[in-house]
């Protein structure tokens, strides 16, 4: 669909009209029209509300506030409210809660307590949605829907019930066709777990030992695409009404579904920005996460997505967060915008008095009077309007990819070999090297096109097929720079072992020229790696290099493999291939950036380097638009760049603590 038809939608609240008076109402929408809200965000929660009885549906409350926020000219993305089933429907059929990994029946009283298989569930979602869609389908003042809230997220590891279980074995059927063949790609001579027949297969709950790699990460990615067929299933039937957009409100790197699937199904993307998070110190938080987050979000479709959530106060449940300090709350939803966002909703409206929630803080307090976070976003909102509307659909033009695979991430978390090594966590870390740098990056699947993309970065690309072998080769034969890290191409698509050679195997050997016959697991060492004489720490592993065709670039400092090759560089057809064999410090990456930066055309630009300060840039056609985010608690000051022109202003070269500037220059 044309997205364009919606410029006029900017910033939105979530608001919970339910838990308040009506005679409040009134009050809230004048306060978020002076605030400046286009859109607002209602129902996903709210099942027992209206249909309080089965089958007994009474929308008449979401039509009043439909109409009074029209008044205001507010637009409704409605939810449907799947994540929180009601007391009546659990009570009928219990069944519907959820087993855990122990078999153990989760119970009513949180949310997300729901089997997504279970069938009583599905027919009374159908009934709801049908009853839902056709209410609202014609009314003009609804924009959009989403469906049920942050799916995979809060739902955990779950749900592993007889229903499921049935699913999981008419998955396994369809991908394997015969038992025989699963038998195979999931290595069951080991530990006599050959079955005979489909329904001898579980779904796979604790047992005494570790269990089966192979099948653990085929109950991945069953669940993956169970969330997926339970998006579907409401998408489907809200289509048969309406034609207005669909969306859903991702977690960034939260990993229970696959979100490149599940963005197909939706005409854009959205996700919720904690910065503070509640579990989390803020310190501990980096920049560059948050920045990985959104990059992650608009690489789902490509394309600008919304935030449905963006932090407007404390974070908390029974544990609080940070106060964000002033400037930080419209810092952060000023990143959401740098990164892709082609709208901004806060959550929340106000704080609830009631639930789990009651610490979870919005823009208004318990009080609903307007304070501190009210202002400063009302400020921040008018100030950035005028340009919101200017960069719709903008997006950057950048020159190195990401690859992020949700198999990879899987499977290294069934095996992580070293007990702090994670999968996402050394995505992460690559990204913050270029973060770092001001090299801005872009996220891709496996499946993505890498034509466009000078450099592809492919952290432990350890569960290799022979297409996504042959893809590399490709890119890179092409002209293509590479970069492979440590345990890639260990394992087949099923986790099975490659044995077609030393690794890293069949045609990653030749691509790479190198052979990998050691390796380490530093599990009580921190290790050094020379690079251009210097010494680096590396942790987590090591991987022992034999060249073939590869130069090395740096070479172990320390063990039995002291002066072995640790980085290495291939010229492979018209490009080259790098291969990094351990997990480098901050310090090593950067400077391993930069060299491989003088090769190829990374935009380095050392006037930009500062610390705490990002600047990033989406572009039209005409105009490309930088800006600068001071994360710091200072003012910092720097040299801008040749065209770069105030966008603001009283603007200067100075940017005062937690403050955006932002620059436009013509293309
Ligand atoms: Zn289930």
């Amino acid at each position: 669909m044309n997205l364009s038809a919606y410029e006029k939608i900017h910033f939105g609240v979530d608001y919970y009209p339910e838990h308040w008076p009506k005679e409040r109402w009134k009050k809230d929408a004048t306060l978020m029209k002076e605030l400046g809200i286009d859109v607002i965000r209602i129902a996903e929660f709210s099942w027992s509300k209206y249909e309080p009885e089965e089958g007994k549906y009474d929308f008449s409350l979401i039509d009043e506030v439909i109409e009074l926020m029209s008044e205001y000219e507010f637009k409704i993305i409605l939810g449907t409210p799947s994540a929180a089933p009601p007391a009546w429907l659990i009570k009928k059929y219990p069944d519907v809660q959820p087993i855990d990994y122990e078999g153990k029946r989760r119970h009513f009283g949180g949310r997300h307590h729901a089997c997504q298989s279970n069938k009583h569930l599905r027919d009374y979602i159908d009934k709801y949605v049908n009853r839902f869609a056709d209410h609202f389908s014609d009314n003009e003042n609804v924009f959009g829907w989403q469906i049920d809230n942050e799916l995979g997220n809060s739902h955990g590891d779950l749900c592993y019930c007889d229903s499921c279980q049935e699913e999981f074995r008419k998955w396994l059927k369809n991908k394997y066709g015969t038992i025989n063949e699963l038998n195979e790609k999931w290595g069951t001579v080991f530990w006599s777990q050959g079955y005979r027949d489909f329904d001898e297969i579980i779904a796979p709950k604790i047992t005494v030992t570790g269990r089966n790699p192979s099948q653990i990460l085929d109950w991945k990615l069953f669940c993956s695409d169970l969330i997926v067929d339970f998006h579907k299933h409401q998408s489907s039937i809200i289509r048969r009404y309406s034609d207005k957009p669909i969306t859903h409100n991702f977690m960034g790197f939260a990993n229970k579904v696959n979100y490149f699937d599940l963005a197909e199904d939706l005409e854009f993307v959205s996700h919720d920005q904690y910065p503070g998070l509640f579990h989390t110190d803020f310190l501990h938080v980096r920049n560059s996460d948050l920045a990985a987050a959104l990059d992650l979000m608009r690489g789902t479709k490509k394309q600008p997505y919304w935030i449905m959530e963006q932090q407007s106060g404390i974070t908390g449940w029974e544990i609080m967060g940070r106060s964000p300090k002033p400037g930080q709350l419209s810092l952060w939803a000023g990143q959401s915008i740098a990164h892709g966002a082609d709208c901004v909703v806060f959550f929340r409206w106000r704080n609830c008095i009631y639930g789990t929630e009651q610490y979870w803080h919005g823009i208004l307090p318990h009080s609903g009077i307007p304070g501190r976070n009210y202002n400063e976003l009302k400020e921040f909102i008018n100030k950035f309007k005028p340009l919101m509307e200017k960069i719709k659909g903008a997006m950057p033009q950048n020159k190195v990819g990401i690859v992020f695979s949700y198999n990879q991430e899987y499977a290294l978390e069934i095996q992580p070999h070293h007990p702090d090594f994670s999968y996402t966590e050394q995505v992460k870390n690559y990204y913050n090297a270029f973060h770092s740098l001001n090299i801005p990056v872009d996220f891709l699947s496996e499946d993505s096109d890498f034509e466009n993309y000078n450099l592809i970065v492919a952290p432990s690309q350890y569960l290799m097929s022979d297409k996504l072998e042959d893809k590399y080769c490709e890119y890179v034969n092409q002209g293509g720079q590479l970069i492979l890290t440590m345990r890639s191409g260990v394992k087949d698509e099923n986790n099975i072992c490659r044995t077609s050679g030393s690794l890293p195997c069949g045609r990653l050997t030749e691509l790479l020229g190198i052979e990998i016959l050691e390796y380490d697991c530093l599990r009580d060492v921190l290790g050094t790696v020379v690079f251009e004489n210097k010494n680096y720490d590396v942790d987590i592993w090591a991987d022992i290099l034999s060249l073939r065709t590869a130069k090395e670039l740096a070479t172990y400092g320390f063990e039995y493999y002291q002066g072995e090759p640790s980085i290495t560089v291939n010229e492979f057809g018209r490009g080259k291939a790098y291969y990094i064999g351990t997990n480098p410090s901050k310090e090593l990456l950067i400077k391993f950036i930069k060299l491989i930066g003088e090769d190829i055309d990374l935009n380095l630009n050392s006037k930009l380097l500062i610390d705490g300060v990002e600047f990033v840039s989406r572009q039209d056609e005409n105009t490309e638009y930088i800006f600068a985010l001071n994360h710091n608690e200072k003012t910092v000051s720097f040299e801008r760049l040749e065209g770069w022109v105030d966008y603001f202003e009283e603007q200067s070269s100075k940017i005062k603590p937690y403050q955006i500037n932002v620059y436009k220059k013509s293309l």
